[in-house]
Protein backbone atom coordinates (compact mmCIF):
# COMPACT_ATOMS: atom_id res chain seq x y z
CA UNK A 1 0.00 0.00 0.00
CA UNK A 2 1.48 3.47 -1.23
CA UNK A 3 1.65 5.60 2.30
CA UNK A 4 0.15 9.13 2.11
CA UNK A 5 2.72 9.94 5.70
CA UNK A 6 5.54 11.20 4.75
CA UNK A 7 8.89 9.69 5.59
CA UNK A 8 11.52 10.06 7.85
CA UNK A 9 13.03 7.36 5.85
CA UNK A 10 17.09 7.29 5.13
CA UNK A 11 17.37 4.84 2.14
CA UNK A 12 21.02 4.09 1.51
CA UNK A 13 23.81 3.23 4.42
CA UNK A 14 26.07 0.81 4.88
CA UNK A 15 27.07 -1.34 8.13
CA UNK A 16 30.31 -3.56 9.06
CA UNK A 17 29.00 -6.37 6.71
CA UNK A 18 30.13 -4.24 4.34
CA UNK A 19 32.25 -1.09 4.36
CA UNK A 20 30.26 0.45 7.15
CA UNK A 21 32.17 0.43 11.08
CA UNK A 22 28.78 -0.34 12.49
CA UNK A 23 26.83 -2.90 13.59
CA UNK A 24 22.90 -3.45 11.80
CA UNK A 25 21.42 -2.81 15.51
CA UNK A 26 23.47 0.00 16.24
CA UNK A 27 22.88 1.62 12.77
CA UNK A 28 18.91 1.18 13.83
CA UNK A 29 19.78 3.27 17.48
CA UNK A 30 21.15 6.16 15.59
CA UNK A 31 18.42 5.92 13.11
CA UNK A 32 15.95 6.14 15.55
CA UNK A 33 18.38 8.92 17.36
CA UNK A 34 18.41 10.94 15.09
CA UNK A 35 14.46 11.25 14.74
CA UNK A 36 13.72 8.42 11.25
CA UNK A 37 11.02 6.27 10.58
CA UNK A 38 12.30 3.94 8.41
CA UNK A 39 15.61 2.62 7.45
CA UNK A 40 17.09 0.53 4.42
CA UNK A 41 20.50 -1.13 5.25
CA UNK A 42 21.83 -1.35 1.35
CA UNK A 43 25.40 -2.66 1.99
CA UNK A 44 27.23 -3.71 -1.03
CA UNK A 45 26.64 -6.99 -2.59
CA UNK A 46 25.49 -8.21 0.80
CA UNK A 47 22.44 -8.98 2.72
CA UNK A 48 23.86 -10.49 5.92
CA UNK A 49 22.29 -7.52 8.08
CA UNK A 50 18.85 -8.92 7.79
CA UNK A 51 19.85 -12.12 9.46
CA UNK A 52 20.86 -9.80 12.21
CA UNK A 53 17.97 -7.21 12.75
CA UNK A 54 14.82 -7.05 11.84
CA UNK A 55 13.80 -3.03 12.81
CA UNK A 56 11.17 -2.84 15.49
CA UNK A 57 8.69 -1.24 16.92
CA UNK A 58 10.46 2.57 16.82
CA UNK A 59 11.93 1.84 13.16
CA UNK A 60 10.95 0.19 10.10
CA UNK A 61 13.46 -1.86 8.48
CA UNK A 62 14.04 -2.37 4.53
CA UNK A 63 15.69 -4.83 3.28
CA UNK A 64 18.24 -3.69 0.83
CA UNK A 65 21.61 -3.49 -1.29
CA UNK A 66 23.79 -1.69 -3.22
CA UNK A 67 25.24 -4.12 -5.85
CA UNK A 68 28.19 -2.88 -8.24
CA UNK A 69 28.16 -3.30 -11.71
CA UNK A 70 29.90 -2.89 -14.80
CA UNK A 71 28.24 -0.05 -17.66
CA UNK A 72 30.83 -0.10 -20.51
CA UNK A 73 34.01 0.89 -18.78
CA UNK A 74 32.67 2.94 -16.23
CA UNK A 75 31.76 1.11 -12.75
CA UNK A 76 27.88 1.90 -11.59
CA UNK A 77 26.10 1.14 -8.01
CA UNK A 78 22.37 -0.06 -8.16
CA UNK A 79 20.45 0.20 -5.11
CA UNK A 80 17.43 -2.88 -4.42
CA UNK A 81 15.03 -1.93 -1.99
CA UNK A 82 12.30 -3.68 -0.93
CA UNK A 83 14.29 -6.87 -1.92
CA UNK A 84 13.52 -10.32 -0.30
CA UNK A 85 17.03 -10.74 1.00
CA UNK A 86 17.09 -14.27 0.73
CA UNK A 87 14.72 -15.21 -3.06
CA UNK A 88 17.45 -17.69 -4.40
CA UNK A 89 18.36 -15.74 -7.64
CA UNK A 90 19.99 -12.94 -5.69
CA UNK A 91 21.26 -15.22 -3.51
CA UNK A 92 23.70 -16.99 -6.09
CA UNK A 93 24.14 -13.12 -7.75
CA UNK A 94 25.64 -12.07 -4.62
CA UNK A 95 28.04 -15.36 -3.94
CA UNK A 96 29.61 -14.29 -7.39
CA UNK A 97 30.16 -10.64 -6.71
CA UNK A 98 31.66 -11.69 -3.11
CA UNK A 99 33.83 -14.32 -4.22
CA UNK A 100 34.57 -11.60 -7.47
CA UNK A 101 35.73 -8.93 -4.51
CA UNK A 102 38.09 -11.54 -2.42
CA UNK A 103 39.97 -12.28 -5.79
CA UNK A 104 40.45 -8.62 -6.42
CA UNK A 105 41.56 -7.89 -2.94
CA UNK A 106 43.82 -10.59 -3.47
CA UNK A 107 45.13 -9.03 -6.64
CA UNK A 108 45.44 -5.78 -4.42
CA UNK A 109 47.48 -7.37 -1.94
CA UNK A 110 50.15 -8.90 -4.99
CA UNK A 111 50.37 -5.71 -6.40
CA UNK A 112 51.15 -4.04 -2.92
CA UNK A 113 53.62 -6.48 -2.51
CA UNK A 114 55.42 -5.89 -5.76
CA UNK A 115 55.79 -2.32 -5.03
CA UNK A 116 58.09 -3.46 -1.53
CA UNK A 117 55.05 -3.16 0.74
CA UNK A 118 56.40 -5.74 2.77
CA UNK A 119 54.18 -8.36 3.78
CA UNK A 120 51.12 -7.08 2.51
CA UNK A 121 49.55 -10.17 1.34
CA UNK A 122 51.18 -11.87 4.34
CA UNK A 123 49.40 -8.45 6.85
CA UNK A 124 46.64 -7.70 5.08
CA UNK A 125 44.89 -11.17 4.33
CA UNK A 126 44.59 -12.19 7.94
CA UNK A 127 43.56 -8.76 9.38
CA UNK A 128 40.47 -8.69 6.71
CA UNK A 129 39.93 -12.64 7.73
CA UNK A 130 39.49 -11.24 11.38
CA UNK A 131 36.84 -8.68 10.28
CA UNK A 132 32.96 -9.27 10.28
CA UNK A 133 32.45 -8.19 6.87
CA UNK A 134 31.58 -10.72 4.19
CA UNK A 135 32.07 -7.99 1.30
CA UNK A 136 35.56 -6.69 0.93
CA UNK A 137 36.43 -3.53 -0.31
CA UNK A 138 39.04 -1.42 -0.93
CA UNK A 139 37.88 0.49 1.71
CA UNK A 140 39.15 -2.00 3.65
CA UNK A 141 42.22 -2.10 2.41
CA UNK A 142 42.83 1.41 2.99
CA UNK A 143 41.71 0.84 6.56
CA UNK A 144 44.46 -1.50 6.79
CA UNK A 145 47.00 0.63 5.15
CA UNK A 146 46.48 3.93 7.16
CA UNK A 147 46.16 1.10 10.37
CA UNK A 148 49.99 0.30 9.78
CA UNK A 149 51.23 3.69 8.94
CA UNK A 150 51.36 3.40 4.99
CA UNK A 151 49.44 5.73 4.17
CA UNK A 152 48.50 8.81 6.59
CA UNK A 153 44.83 8.84 5.25
CA UNK A 154 42.06 7.14 3.13
CA UNK A 155 42.13 10.25 0.59
CA UNK A 156 45.72 9.33 -0.21
CA UNK A 157 45.29 5.31 0.29
CA UNK A 158 43.11 5.99 -2.91
CA UNK A 159 44.78 8.32 -4.65
CA UNK A 160 48.14 6.36 -4.26
CA UNK A 161 47.57 2.80 -4.33
CA UNK A 162 43.63 2.04 -4.71
CA UNK A 163 41.61 4.19 -6.62
CA UNK A 164 41.94 4.77 -10.86
CA UNK A 165 45.25 5.38 -11.74
CA UNK A 166 46.71 3.94 -8.24
CA UNK A 167 49.92 1.75 -8.35
CA UNK A 168 47.81 -0.85 -6.88
CA UNK A 169 44.62 -0.55 -8.97
CA UNK A 170 42.49 -3.51 -10.37
CA UNK A 171 39.17 -2.96 -12.03
CA UNK A 172 36.49 -5.01 -10.05
CA UNK A 173 34.59 -7.75 -12.01
CA UNK A 174 31.40 -7.18 -11.85
CA UNK A 175 27.72 -7.81 -13.16
CA UNK A 176 26.40 -6.00 -16.40
CA UNK A 177 24.02 -3.28 -15.81
CA UNK A 178 20.84 -5.24 -16.66
CA UNK A 179 22.19 -8.58 -14.30
CA UNK A 180 21.94 -6.29 -10.90
CA UNK A 181 18.34 -4.49 -11.96
CA UNK A 182 16.84 -7.85 -13.06
CA UNK A 183 18.05 -10.02 -9.75
CA UNK A 184 16.54 -6.83 -7.78
CA UNK A 185 13.62 -7.27 -9.21
CA UNK A 186 13.20 -10.96 -9.54
CA UNK A 187 13.84 -10.79 -5.63
CA UNK A 188 10.44 -8.72 -5.53
CA UNK A 189 12.84 -5.22 -5.28
CA UNK A 190 13.29 -1.72 -6.88
CA UNK A 191 15.61 -1.14 -9.07
CA UNK A 192 17.22 2.08 -7.92
CA UNK A 193 20.03 4.50 -9.97
CA UNK A 194 22.84 5.13 -7.02
CA UNK A 195 24.05 8.41 -6.45
CA UNK A 196 24.12 9.53 -10.40
CA UNK A 197 25.89 12.46 -9.68
CA UNK A 198 29.04 10.74 -8.38
CA UNK A 199 30.03 9.10 -11.97
CA UNK A 200 31.51 12.03 -13.36
CA UNK A 201 29.53 12.13 -16.59
CA UNK A 202 28.37 14.61 -18.98
CA UNK A 203 24.88 15.39 -19.52
CA UNK A 204 24.42 13.58 -22.36
CA UNK A 205 26.41 10.27 -21.23
CA UNK A 206 23.84 10.77 -18.14
CA UNK A 207 20.85 10.93 -19.86
CA UNK A 208 21.83 8.22 -21.55
CA UNK A 209 22.82 6.15 -18.61
CA UNK A 210 19.05 7.34 -17.12
CA UNK A 211 17.41 5.89 -20.10
CA UNK A 212 19.41 2.68 -20.75
CA UNK A 213 18.55 1.80 -17.05
CA UNK A 214 15.31 2.70 -17.26
CA UNK A 215 15.25 0.18 -20.64
CA UNK A 216 16.46 -2.80 -18.77
CA UNK A 217 13.69 -2.24 -15.85
CA UNK A 218 15.38 0.17 -13.54
CA UNK A 219 12.16 2.04 -11.21
CA UNK A 220 14.05 4.57 -8.91
CA UNK A 221 16.97 7.17 -9.07
CA UNK A 222 18.51 8.47 -6.17
CA UNK A 223 17.89 12.47 -6.02
CA UNK A 224 18.66 13.29 -2.63
CA UNK A 225 22.07 12.07 -0.96
CA UNK A 226 25.10 13.46 1.17
CA UNK A 227 26.70 17.04 0.07
CA UNK A 228 24.50 16.78 -3.34
CA UNK A 229 25.21 19.71 -5.51
CA UNK A 230 21.82 21.47 -5.40
CA UNK A 231 22.14 22.54 -9.16
CA UNK A 232 22.82 18.35 -9.58
CA UNK A 233 19.92 17.83 -7.69
CA UNK A 234 17.45 19.97 -10.16
CA UNK A 235 18.89 17.86 -13.00
CA UNK A 236 18.43 14.42 -11.46
CA UNK A 237 14.61 15.88 -10.87
CA UNK A 238 14.20 16.95 -13.73
CA UNK A 239 15.63 13.64 -15.29
CA UNK A 240 13.70 11.60 -13.06
CA UNK A 241 10.62 13.33 -14.26
CA UNK A 242 11.15 12.74 -17.66
CA UNK A 243 12.13 9.14 -17.43
CA UNK A 244 8.87 8.26 -15.42
CA UNK A 245 10.98 7.08 -12.78
CA UNK A 246 10.77 7.45 -8.73
CA UNK A 247 12.59 9.22 -6.88
CA UNK A 248 14.77 8.12 -3.70
CA UNK A 249 16.68 9.70 -0.78
CA UNK A 250 19.78 8.48 1.23
CA UNK A 251 23.13 9.61 3.04
CA UNK A 252 25.36 6.71 1.84
CA UNK A 253 26.27 6.70 5.72
CA UNK A 254 29.40 4.57 6.68
CA UNK A 255 31.17 5.55 9.88
CA UNK A 256 30.39 8.24 12.92
CA UNK A 257 33.82 9.02 12.44
CA UNK A 258 33.50 11.00 9.62
CA UNK A 259 31.75 14.34 11.16
CA UNK A 260 30.46 15.80 7.44
CA UNK A 261 27.79 12.81 6.86
CA UNK A 262 25.13 11.80 9.58
CA UNK A 263 21.77 8.94 8.67
CA UNK A 264 19.08 10.87 7.91
CA UNK A 265 21.42 13.71 6.81
CA UNK A 266 20.52 14.65 3.02
CA UNK A 267 18.27 17.49 1.75
CA UNK A 268 14.43 15.33 2.09
CA UNK A 269 12.75 14.95 -1.14
CA UNK A 270 9.71 17.35 -0.82
CA UNK A 271 7.12 15.74 0.94
CA UNK A 272 4.56 16.19 -1.69
CA UNK A 273 6.10 14.84 -4.28
CA UNK A 274 4.26 12.36 -6.30
CA UNK A 275 6.79 9.88 -7.49
CA UNK A 276 8.50 9.65 -4.41
CA UNK A 277 9.51 5.85 -4.15
CA UNK A 278 7.41 5.27 -1.63
CA UNK A 279 4.05 5.43 -3.87
CA UNK A 280 5.63 2.63 -5.65
CA UNK A 281 2.45 0.42 -5.79
CA UNK A 282 5.04 -2.21 -4.53
CA UNK A 283 6.02 -0.29 -1.61
CA UNK A 284 4.35 -1.87 1.75
CA UNK A 285 6.30 -0.19 4.44
P1 LIG B 1 34.92 -1.17 -3.84
O1 LIG B 1 33.45 -1.53 -3.80
O2 LIG B 1 35.81 -2.24 -3.32
O3 LIG B 1 35.34 -0.66 -5.20
O4 LIG B 1 35.11 0.02 -2.82
C1 LIG B 1 34.41 1.16 -3.06
C2 LIG B 1 34.18 1.91 -1.75
O5 LIG B 1 35.38 2.62 -1.45
C3 LIG B 1 33.11 2.98 -1.94
O6 LIG B 1 31.84 2.46 -1.62
C4 LIG B 1 33.52 4.03 -0.98
O7 LIG B 1 32.99 3.74 0.30
C5 LIG B 1 35.03 3.91 -0.92
N1 LIG B 1 35.77 4.88 -1.76
C6 LIG B 1 35.83 4.94 -3.11
N2 LIG B 1 36.64 5.94 -3.52
C7 LIG B 1 37.13 6.53 -2.39
C8 LIG B 1 38.03 7.62 -2.14
N3 LIG B 1 38.61 8.32 -3.12
N4 LIG B 1 38.30 7.93 -0.84
C9 LIG B 1 37.72 7.23 0.17
N5 LIG B 1 36.87 6.20 -0.01
C10 LIG B 1 36.57 5.85 -1.27
MN1 LIG C 1 31.17 2.07 0.47
MN1 LIG D 1 27.80 3.67 -3.93
MN1 LIG E 1 26.71 3.22 -0.68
Amino acid sequence: MPSDIPMKADLHCHSHYSDGKHSPAELLDRAHDNGLTHLAITDHDCVAAFDEVTGDSRLTLIPGVEISCVWGTRELHIVGLAIDPHEAGLTTLLASQQASRRRRIRAIAERLDSLAMDLAIDGLLPWLDALPCHALTRTHVADYLVATGRCRNHQKAFKRYLGKGGRAYEPGQWCSLPEAVQAIRASGGIAVLAHPGRYALGKRQLETLVSEFRDCGGEAMETSYGNIDPLVQRRLRELADANALYQSQGSDFHTASAQWTDIGRFPALHPGIKNAIWHHPGWHF
